[in-house]
């Protein structure tokens, strides 16, 4: 079968593998309906930071079939499921203590194993999730993993309703951090992008307030989310947050950015961090069956395996208006 493979930084091959194994005891062999791109597969492909096996088969964000259940896994075929992305060491003393959030060791479907970017994979039946309504659109239910770490996002942000808040880049986890907040009422929620293509499609999909100058608002926000990892717009996020303001970080950075830390000092800021995701994922799948006509726009017309490579240098370089590229790895 074909399968997109990375190999290190920058080697990305699309070729033809071996079928994916019979699932051994506790797994499950899948077949994948569609696999979303994630920002963190290309900071990976850029980076190569989290390859711990070479090739992995990469794609963490995923909706399949259940073809084939090993003895004792508890997934019957049929069944269509999403990954916990998450793959934990059950070790460490995060582990040990049942903070496996915190895993030292933690690793991702689709680097330490093989992910959805390929027809068929095999994953052990306790790192996936069955969805709640089995008929979702395979199109919306691709972004479970995403809506999981935009609501983790949410909660470390925690804010109080009736505040204006600003997100800050109109790709997946912020179209979707704005789509959860306008959706649970909190706000006026403002999204800000420099694509105006992407934010059109972004502010209508979430219902928030589209910003395309973070120089011109219509609120002052008492709290905001970065989603793009530039330091330009946390820069400008800083300046623009009054006094005891709080700003939530999601977006991933490349190496280490100058910012103006004074601004967190003076202004006393809460900055909170976000990493991946809690417990949030089966609220994400119940979150999307509430927005699944919203949020349909978003994912646009499924590539090929074949077309992998280049959608990848398409998004690396801002050019493209999709906000989530997905595959159909039948097309
Ligand atoms: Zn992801
Ligand atoms: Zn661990």
């Amino acid at each position: 079968m074909k399968a997109v493979r990375l190999y290190a930084a920058g080697d990305l091959r699309v070729e033809e593998i071996a079928a994916a194994p019979a699932p051994a005891d506790g797994e499950v062999r899948l077949r994948v309906e569609r696999a979303g791109i994630c920002g963190s597969d290309l900071h990976n492909f850029k980076t190569g930071m989290w390859i711990s096996r070479s090739p992995s088969v990469p794609g963490h964000e995923f909706v399949a079939v259940v073809e084939a259940a090993g003895a004792g896994a508890c997934l019957a075929p049929g069944t269509r499921v999403v990954a916990d992305s998450r793959v934990v060491c059950g070790r460490c003393a995060a582990c040990l203590a049942g903070e496996s959030f915190h895993c030292e060791n933690l690793g991702f479907v689709g680097e330490v194993n093989d992910g959805g970017f390929e027809p068929y994979t095999t994953l052990p039946a306790a790192q996936l999730v069955a969805l709640p309504d089995q008929g979702l659109a395979a199109d919306v239910a691709v972004l479970a993993e995403p809506m999981a770490v935009a609501l983790h996002a949410v909660a470390r942000l925690n804010p109080a309703t009736g505040v204006p808040i600003l997100v800050a880049g109109a790709g997946p986890i912020g179209t979707l951090v704005a789509t959860a907040l306008v959706h649970r009422g909190y706000g006026p929620v403002m999204l800000a992008d420099r694509n105006a293509a992407r934010l059109a499609t972004a502010a209508a999909a979430s219902g928030a307030l589209p910003v395309a100058d973070l120089a011109v608002l219509p609120h002052v926000p008492g709290y905001a989310v970065d989603a793009t990892g530039s330091p330009a717009a946390v820069s400008a996020l800083l300046e623009v947050l009054p006094g005891g303001g709080r700003i939530a970080l999601v977006g991933l950075f490349h190496g280490a950015p100058q910012v103006p830390l004074n601004a967190v000092v003076e202004k006393g800021l809460d900055v909170v961090g976000c990493a991946a995701f809690r417990d949030e994922l089966p609220a994400a799948l119940a979150l999307l069956g509430e927005v699944r006509e919203r949020v349909a726009a978003l994912t646009g017309r499924p590539i090929a395996l074949d077309d992998v490579p280049a959608t990848y240098a398409e998004l690396m370089a801002g050019a493209s208006d999709r906000i989530k590229a997905v595959i159909d790895p039948f097309r």
